[in-house]
């Protein structure tokens, strides 16, 4: 038998961009949390190499990289997405100024390996593909190379379980698992359907149960989320698995309470809903993306046409799920009016949490291809170190149709709508009676830490931290107590998410006027590019 030659791997999470949508540190904050969410990918990744090695893990997120964590290790292995970008880069910085291997994956890595050329090793692509080739080749002695999984080929039925040993399960607000990869529709913006496919990949049953029993066991409960990137794309799959959901759950005595994506065709289909309100799922989130059919059909965005979107988020609502939902300004086929019509559909379909961006040409997209036909994209496009990566204050990385100025104006009165404490307060408002939690097994999962601060302890501490809400929040808060009391955890969950989304949005607000300011001589055709906001 050969010799097993052990290796230390220090598996690092890259900062994100200092401040993003997601990021919620204030609500992260006052719910005990140190980042939303935990690193699926890099413990997916640790659960693949050899059980000789050993692996530790740090988050950049949630905690400090130290020189003897560095002196420590024999190989580090990093990568991200594009708004990790700037700080992976400066990792693989550090690693080969302290002479330490470094080896780069992950989304952004594959979609731009030319951005990680000083990385001795890149493995792209969905590493169940591909890593033990990196493995053999670094056994045998090599100290760089590229390594490529073949497309859409992984089988995630052979996917290993996860390492969450490896989290400090305590750190985040919610986990993460994955059932399934890929997506079967074409929204031309997507990077989803260039990495992992248009036909949706789904893990077992069993698997799937297994990986709660493991978090089960390691004691967490309360928030998991499924990160697929549409936890609908193949519904007869996700249909028999989710009634064994159900039951997990049951024996369980409802340790979770589960999020995820999808497409807003899940809406249609009655049987579906009730079976993710009874398996305990209480939030979606929807890509919307704009309410205008033409500019839908001009994005291939087809399953949002031919249907009332609000119509479809009230039939969710009644399924006892609240939906978080996408936006974007800056598309080709819009009009002049598209920041009121937005204002005005998010208002109206009473969706809180709003994520409205600005059109961002990801690597490797249709649209990066098109706009690169016609000439309009920008050079260092997917770079973050010019974009930023957070299309929240830097997209439209490519001349626009309308004027820069016009643009961003639209998009300026959107957030400058929505998220006024009064506006915010009138949609948890109208939310709350729509809410049907009547149906839904748990409103706090058994166990959860994070639920056993009082509702009304909450509000006091969120009106506390921003006085402008005191008057129109504790007003929701006493007519959905009485009027709905299942859904006042959630409402109360949705008000601790302003405390980070209404200073947020005024700090954005205050970078595109920014922009705006240095682009008036502009005319179309012509964008301004740059510089890297950042807070
Ligand atoms: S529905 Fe979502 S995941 Fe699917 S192609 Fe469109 S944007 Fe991508």
């Amino acid at each position: 038998m050969g010799l097993k030659l052990a290796c230390r791997v220090l598996l690092i999470y890259p900062r994100f961009v200092s401040e993003t949508f997601w990021n919620f540190a204030e609500a992260c904050e006052l719910m005990g949390a140190r980042y939303p969410a935990a690193p699926l990918g890099l413990i997916t990744v640790a659960a693949m190499l050899p059980p000789h090695w050993e692996v530790r893990l740090v988050d950049r997120n949630t905690e400090d990289l130290t020189e003897a964590d560095l002196a420590w290790a024999d190989m580090i292995m990093t990568g991200g997405m594009l708004p990790q970008q700037a700080d992976t880069l400066a990792l693989i910085e550090l690693c080969r100024r302290n002479d330490r291997p470094v080896v780069v994956g992950g989304p952004d890595a594959t979609s731009s390996p030319h951005i990680y050329k000083q990385a001795d090793f890149r493995v792209l692509g969905e590493a169940e593909g591909v890593l033990s080739d990196f493995v053999a080749a670094w056994d045998a002695g090599k100290r760089d190379g590229t390594f490529t999984a073949p497309k859409f080929q992984v089988d995630v039925t052979k996917s290993p379980m996860p390492r969450f040993d490896l989290l400090n399960l305590e750190y985040y607000l919610y986990i993460g698992v994955q059932y399934s990869r890929g997506c079967p529709f074409t929204c031309e913006f997507c990077d989803i359907i260039e990495l992992y496919g248009r036909l949706p990949r789904t893990k077992t049953t069993l698997q799937i149960l297994a990986e709660l029993d493991r978090l089960y066991a390691l004691g967490y409960r309360g928030h998991v989320d499924f990160v697929d990137d549409n936890l609908i794309g193949n519904k007869k799959a996700l249909k028999q698995f989710l009634p064994k959901l159900k039951e997990w759950q049951q024996e369980h005595d409802y340790p979770f309470e589960f999020s995820t994506e999808a497409s807003v065709n899940l809406a249609d289909d009655d049987e579906l809903l009730h079976m993710m309100r009874d398996a305990n799922f209480f939030a979606l989130f929807i890509g919307i993306e704009s309410p205008d059919p033409e500019t839908l059909v001009a994005m291939s965005k087809k399953q949002n046409t031919r249907r009332n979107l609000v119509e479809s988020i009230g039939k969710i609502y009644q399924a006892g799920m609240f939906v978080t939902a996408g936006f974007i300004v800056g598309f080709d086929s819009e009009k002049t009016d598209v920041g009121d019509s937005i204002a005005h559909f998010i208002d109206l379909s009473a969706i809180p949490v709003a994520m409205v961006g600005l059109l961002y040409a990801l690597p490797n997209t249709r649209l990066t291809r098109r706009l690169a036909k016609e000439g309009r994209l920008h050079a260092n496009h997917d770079i973050a170190a010019t974009t930023g990566g957070d299309q929240c204050t830097t997209g439209l990385n490519f001349d626009t149709l309308r004027p820069l100025g016009a643009v961003l104006e639209d998009y300026k009165r959107v957030l400058d709508t929505i998220y006024q404490p009064a506006a915010y307060a009138a949609r948890l408002q109208r939310l709350a009676p729509l809410l049907d939690r009547s149906g839904s097994p748990r409103s706090v999962p058994t166990g959860d830490l994070r639920g056993r601060v009082g509702a009304m302890e909450l509000v006091h501490r969120i009106v506390s931290a921003l006085p402008e809400t005191r008057e129109p929040f504790w007003r929701v808060f006493t007519s959905c107590a009485r009027e709905n009391p299942n859904a006042t955890r959630i409402i109360v969950g949705l008000m601790a998410m302003y405390l980070h989304l209404g200073p947020f949005s005024r700090r954005v607000i205050a970078e595109i006027d920014r922009r705006i300011a240095a682009t008036p001589l502009l005319s179309p055709g012509q964008s301004y590019q740059g510089p890297h906001f950042s807070f």
